[in-house]
């Protein structure tokens, strides 16, 4: 693979001399510009990739916290989001969905690991993924350019300039905007992408953080920071139910945590944006009914009646969740025995355990967030070639789009199937003017 810095004040291009002619100049060496660039790169075309840090793809290392879940075996419509209502955005999944995708990394050596219906490499390394994708650019001579941060892109002539932040330019036929979205900034994201493509002419539709750990002001949180509760999970936006998971909750000094919260952060994270109230409520005991969990506890009182209140729950809940419940159902003197509990107060702490209920006031934000919801509006791409509508030779893929999908692989499948397409798309009819 030829890497180089990029030189202060160089200017790069094919019109010029003195440097080899790109047809193809990718912005962003991540998940969906190194798929762009293999794809093209088979293809014949001269691929140049620019990326802004020293290195590419630091955020496939991350991914699935360092296994990467690489896609998922059910890519249902219903796990992908934009807020376009009419356009149809799973075209590039149908195209090259789980069996492409499945080919194309078997291909380059990574073999599928399925755990339910996420997939990660054999390995279990997002190291993996990544190696093999650098591998196959190096293989096809894909130029890598790191630490070029690009600033500015503009049509001239009969080609692309691509301006880099020192003032270099880079010119080619065909550009592939792959910058992401302005999740974890510290991996390359800040959204430069989306202000490259405004000044092109496209919309970007209202951004927020997704797959994000959720704030809440409840106090009973941080009484239970560090533990974690199998249970099933509501988001309410202005008294109505939104979506339900079930799953491990984690609670955190500030708020909820854990994949069932990733999952529905996407509700909360709009709610916040348009400033909705929301709370999440959780229920503990999903397989049984209020009026089974009221019985279950009447059982308990008359199986130990000397117990204290706090001491009846031992063996049903974890023990640092007791208190907070208790505190949540408002039962006081809590050391009293259990046999003294009024009708209306094990009511209420049925209710709890069937619904502990957290305000939430947003979340964490971009920097802690997996994804970014939001972005360059769905209906100026043509999505049979991922080409811009607005502006010539101009292609866009991955979270830059305004599309996002549910935790579970789904993103980095946008990604590559995004990619492919792009990739092909610049090939397509040869790339020569
Ligand atoms: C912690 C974490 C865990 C995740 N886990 C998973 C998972 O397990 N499964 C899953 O499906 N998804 C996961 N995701 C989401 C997934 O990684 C992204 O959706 C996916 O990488 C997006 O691909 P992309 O090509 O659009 O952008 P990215 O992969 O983000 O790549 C964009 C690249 O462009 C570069 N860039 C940005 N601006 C410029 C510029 N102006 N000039 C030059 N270069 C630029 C960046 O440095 C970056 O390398 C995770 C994300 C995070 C943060």
């Amino acid at each position: 693979m030829l890497v180089n810095k990029a030189a202060y004040g160089q200017s790069y291009s094919p019109y010029e001399g003195g440097y080899s002619v790109k047809e193809v100049v990718i912005i962003g060496g991540g998940a969906s510009g190194l798929v762009a660039a293999i794809v093209a790169a088979r293809r014949g075309a001269k691929v140049c990739l620019l990326e802004r840090l020293s290195r590419v793809g630091k955020k496939i290392l991350v991914t699935g916290n360092g296994r990467c879940n690489i896609t998922n075996t059910q890519l249902k419509a219903n796990c992908y989001h934009t807020s376009s209502e009419v356009y149809p955005i799973m075209g590039p999944i149908e195209r090259f969905g789980y069996e492409e995708t499945k080919t194309f990394f078997e291909e380059l050596g990574i073999a599928f690991l399925v755990e339910g219906q996420k997939v990660y490499p054999c390995s279990e390394q997002a190291t993996s993924v990544l190696d093999v994708l650098r591998m196959e650019a190096e293989r096809l001579q894909v130029e890598i350019l790191t630490d070029v941060k690009v600033t500015d892109l503009f049509y001239k002539k009969d080609g692309w300039q691509i301006v880099g932040e020192q003032g270099q330019t880079y010119a080619s036929k065909k550009v592939i905007v792959a910058t992401g979205g302005m999740a974890n900034a510290s991996l390359g994201c800040d959204g430069t992408g989306y202000n490259l493509l405004k000044r092109l002419g496209h919309q970007i539709t209202p951004t927020f953080p997704i797959l994000v750990h959720m704030l809440s002001s409840s106090p009973y949180c941080k009484m239970m920071m560090g533990t974690k509760v199998k249970a099933d999970v509501k988001i309410e936006v202005e008294g109505k139910v939104m979506r339900e998971d079930y799953g491990e909750v984690l609670f955190t000094e500030d708020g909820l945590s854990g994949p069932p919260i990733f999952q529905l952060s996407r509700i909360a994270s709009r709610a916040k944006l348009e400033k909705q109230s929301a709370k999440v409520v959780i229920d503990l005991f999903k397989d049984i009914s209020y009026d089974e969990m009221v019985s279950l506890l009447y059982e308990r009182i008359a199986r130990h009646p000397e117990r204290s209140i706090e001491e009846l729950f031992i063996g049903l809940l974890h023990k640092r969740i007791i208190v907070p419940v208790l505190k949540a159902a408002t039962i006081v003197q809590i050391g009293r025995p259990c046999e003294n509990l009024e009708y209306d107060e094990i009511a209420r702490i049925a209710t709890t355990l069937k619904g502990f209920t957290f305000p939430v006031e947003g979340t964490r934000g971009y920097k802690y967030a997996q994804v970014t919801a939001g972005g360059v509006k769905i209906d100026e791409v043509d999505l049979s070639t991922m080409g811009s509508l607005k502006a010539k030779d101009l292609y866009i893929t991955g979270e830059v789009l305004d599309v996002d999908g549910d935790c579970g692989g789904y993103n980095l499948q946008w990604a590559w199937s995004t990619g492919f397409i792009a990739g092909e798309s610049v090939s397509r009819n040869g790339v020569k003017a």
